[in-house]
């Protein structure tokens, strides 16, 4: 498959070249070639003199299978939320759940997302799901008690066996305040034995906050440091009420983060989430949806705009981020964040997995020097025209095939 004369190609390579009229050779799943006037290939080629080329974002957190859900409870704070949204959640039968996933993973990709990290039941089947349509990602299944634990080994030990391109199996457990430190050991145990990532939700609210400094004696991240859950493997999802010490453990121990700042900001956390300290340290850092329940949608475009706006008028300063830093939390970060290193930039020999995006009129003029603001502050989802994934066109024309 050849994407062809790429009217910008934003390689999002180790130095952020962005290259003008250029051929992107696919060969299977790999990048085999960029550069000029590469000929003609085959029926998927494409045509890209009016499109900005670049790769597909990364959506470091969703929970698909609660998509029927949406419009179910927009004013209320996490925790009246999820007495609310768990009651709602426990009516949902198999079938729906599925329904739901699929419903979600056609409306990322038809927002340009081509890597998501999803949790929920049934995992064993929404993998299957994710293979079907082509989307790359990670799974897990979340875990609450110690009933959900030999669930969870099955399904990270049978995608292992599998031996699958496009997933990944991740063990969960859901938060500090809804499991004990039991569980949580069987967690980091379970993740050690197999080598797959582990997450958890932390430092959403001030109440759980306090709450876990209040049972443990110490600091969300300082108790988790103390008990093994931190390295690289480890991935937390919202990390807003943290402070600069616990920022500091994070970088030390390379633990990942996912930042989900509409839904944070939806459910009135209230906090803001240290992003530019953890940018300081050093902490790879990538974005998140989170459920449509509380977002209300995945288009990861609105994050891309949201996110710099957040910590520009926190911080009383324009500068504290840019589009180029945003743009790497929605790509190369991201992919860093779930685990995948072939992906998140287009460079030769990488897997592809890349969208194309009109140049419509809201995208104009375009230059070299502003593109990359104009993916983060002028795109949306409803922009994006081809979607490929591990080599396979999953969208063409906006079509999802
Ligand atoms: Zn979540």
């Amino acid at each position: 498959m050849l994407l062809k004369n790429c009217r910008f190609l934003l390689t999002q390579n180790e130095k952020r070249d962005i290259l003008e009229n250029v051929d992107v050779l696919i060969e299977g799943s790999i990048i085999k070639k960029i550069g000029k006037d590469l000929g003609k290939h085959g029926k998927n080629d494409t045509d890209c003199s009016r499109k900005i080329v670049m790769p597909g974002l990364v959506n470091t957190h969703t929970h698909l299978g609660m998509h029927s859900l949406r419009g179910l409870c927009d004013d209320a704070e996490l925790h009246d939320w999820l007495d609310i949204i768990v009651k709602e959640e426990k009516k949902l039968s198999d079938k729906q759940i599925l329904e739901n996933t699929e419903a979600g993973l056609r409306e990322a990709v038809r927002f340009g997302t081509t890597c998501m990290y999803d949790s929920y039941r049934l995992a064993e089947e929404r993998a299957r799901l994710f293979e079907r349509l082509g989307m790359r990602g990670c799974l897990s299944s979340t875990i609450r008690e110690k009933k959900d634990i030999a669930a969870s080994e099955k399904f990270v030990k049978s995608m292992l066996a599998r031996k699958s391109s496009l997933i990944k199996p991740v063990v969960a457990a859901h938060a500090i305040f809804s499991t004990d430190e039991a569980i949580l050991k069987e967690v980091i145990a379970l993740s050690e034995k197999y080598g797959v990532r582990r997450r958890l939700h932390v430092g959403e609210t001030r109440k759980e906050r306090f709450d876990v400094q209040q049972k443990t004696g110490k600091l969300p991240i300082e108790y988790l440091d103390s008990i093994g859950f931190l390295d690289e493997k480890a991935l937390l999802v919202h990390a807003i009420w943290i402070t600069k010490g616990e920022i500091r453990l994070m970088a030390k121990t390379r633990t990942k983060v996912s930042h989900n700042p509409i839904s944070n900001m939806k459910l009135a956390s209230g906090g803001v989430m240290p992003l530019v300290e953890m940018m300081q340290e050093g902490v790879t850092v990538g974005l998140g949806t989170d459920s449509v329940v509380s977002n209300n949608n995945l288009d990861l475009f609105e994050e891309l705009k949201v996110t710099p706006l957040l910590h520009k008028q926190h911080r009383w300063d324009p500068k504290v981020i840019t589009p180029q830093d945003v743009l790497d939390m929605a790509t190369i970060n991201g992919a860093k964040c779930l685990g995948f290193d072939d992906v998140g930039s287009i460079e030769v020999g990488k897997n592809a997995d890349i969208i194309t995006i009109d140049l419509a009129p809201h995208l104009l003029p375009a230059t070299t020097k502003n593109i990359v603001s104009h993916i983060v502050y002028s795109a949306n989802g409803n922009d994006v025209c081809d979607s490929v994934i591990d080599g396979k066109m999953v969208m063409k024309d906006r079509i999802i095939r």
